[in-house]
């Protein structure tokens, strides 16, 4: 097949892959095709959706509710479960022939996955678990104009040239790193979930969404794993993504842990239908179980009410829970950095205070 990453000319639109699972799209499919559109819309370029799956043709209009202008679906039985080789060989096919300049893939398991192996066959790079894109070039090409640190007119990759730039943290959590893909295509980036805003949906925009179904070949040799089973975990995740009400607990529970947990089960069920999130320190504990955590390494949420208990509010954890609607903050240590970026801070000890923040809400 003729390609080549590096003759990046030849390369249009901006696509996200969109993954299902049991037949149903996830969270992460509208975030990106909303996230999409903007890029998309900045770039002067059209936004495509690909999805790979068995009998998924119906799902497909749904995606451009929400901004995808084609959709193309690769539609096969051995596509039915997620396998490492036949998605990755059926997603490099498509990418080779169609050459899109940009695409996005959720930073879900499987996003993590199957991103670095298709990085690596099409022979460019890959920035995993971006927080922010942007692709706006005449910002960029001003920016590098202005600084006075960088000679503009010394460097080598072509200016001219729209590059995404992605943005994910670094060194623990401690700076922001924005990073370019100048000289090779697509620029591929892996995106936290829950990290980009869904757009409303709009059933005029997913009637006039192309639907293109491609061919599908995959011989014997392309799959060297076959599913037979997927036994799912008895226990229900907690939907902390999708949650309105979070209310985590931190280290400050130590003294009576499961005492703190239930305290904040009830805050939870006093406030709504909230659940119960951590801190990483809860989960190394053994606490709460991994799916609990918000923060850099756990889920990045933005609740309508996000309540810390004995919480520092270390960057790590800032970094999943700071663009909720409301902050409210319980910690002992005035000088905690978590009352930094709390709407509404009390100095005290969560076991004292809790019990009477719940009487106040039932009584009004
Ligand atoms: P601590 O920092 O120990 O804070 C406990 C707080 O409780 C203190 O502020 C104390 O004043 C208060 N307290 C104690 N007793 C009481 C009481 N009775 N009432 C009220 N307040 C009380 N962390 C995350 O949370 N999420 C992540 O995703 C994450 N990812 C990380 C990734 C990397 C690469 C690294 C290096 C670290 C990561 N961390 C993460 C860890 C992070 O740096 C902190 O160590 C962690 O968030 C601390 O958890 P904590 O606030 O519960 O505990």
């Amino acid at each position: 097949m003729n390609f080549n990453s590096t003759d990046i000319h030849s390369f249009r639109d901006i696509w996200v892959f969109c993954e299902q699972r049991d037949g149903k799209l996830m969270n992460t499919d509208f975030e990106l095709i909303s996230e999409g559109r903007k890029l998309a819309d900045e770039r002067g370029s059209k936004l495509v959706g690909i999805l790979l799956g068995y009998e998924v043709k119906d799902i497909a209009k749904e995606l451009g509710g929400y901004g995808a202008d084609k959709v193309i679906v690769c539609d096969h039985p051995e596509l039915k479960f997620y396998t490492t080789d036949a998605y990755a060989k059926v997603l490099c096919d498509v990418v080779m022939e169609e050459k899109p300049e940009v695409l996005l893939i959720g930073a879900t398991n499987i996003g993590r996955d199957l991103g670095p192996r298709c990085a690596a066959r099409l022979r460019t790079g890959l920035t995993a678990d971006c927080t922010h894109l942007d692709i706006n070039t005449k910002k960029y090409i001003d920016f590098l104009s202005t600084s006075s640190t960088l000679d503009v007119a010394s460097m080598s990759f072509p200016m001219e040239d729209t590059n995404l730039k992605m943005t994910r943290p670094a060194f623990g959590g401690h700076l922001m790193a924005t990073i370019i893909c100048p000289r090779f295509r697509p620029c591929m980036s892996t995106v936290r979930p829950g990290v980009m805003k869904k757009a409303q949906f709009s059933q005029e925009k997913a009637d006039a969404c192309q639907i293109v179904m491609r061919h599908v070949e995959l011989s014997p040799e392309d799959l060297k794993t076959k599913v037979i089973n997927i036994a799912k975990e008895a226990k229900k995740m907690v939907d902390l993504i999708g949650a309105d009400i979070i209310v985590s607990v931190g280290r400050g529970i130590s003294k009576d842990v499961d005492g703190g947990i239930l305290l904040a089960q009830k805050l939870a069920e006093a406030f709504g239908d909230g659940v119960v999130g951590g801190s990483r320190a809860v989960i190394d504990s053994g606490w709460l179980p991994a799916d609990h955590q918000v923060g850099q390494t756990g889920k990045t949420v933005h609740p309508k009410v996000y309540v810390a208990l004995g919480i520092s509010g270390a960057i790590q954890h800032k970094a999943g829970m700071q663009d909720s609607e409301l902050i409210i903050a319980v910690n002992k240590d005035e000088t905690a950095p978590i009352f930094d970026c709390a709407d509404y801070g009390i100095a005290g000890d969560l076991f004292k205070v809790v019990p009477i923040m719940i009487e106040a809400i039932k009584e009004t």
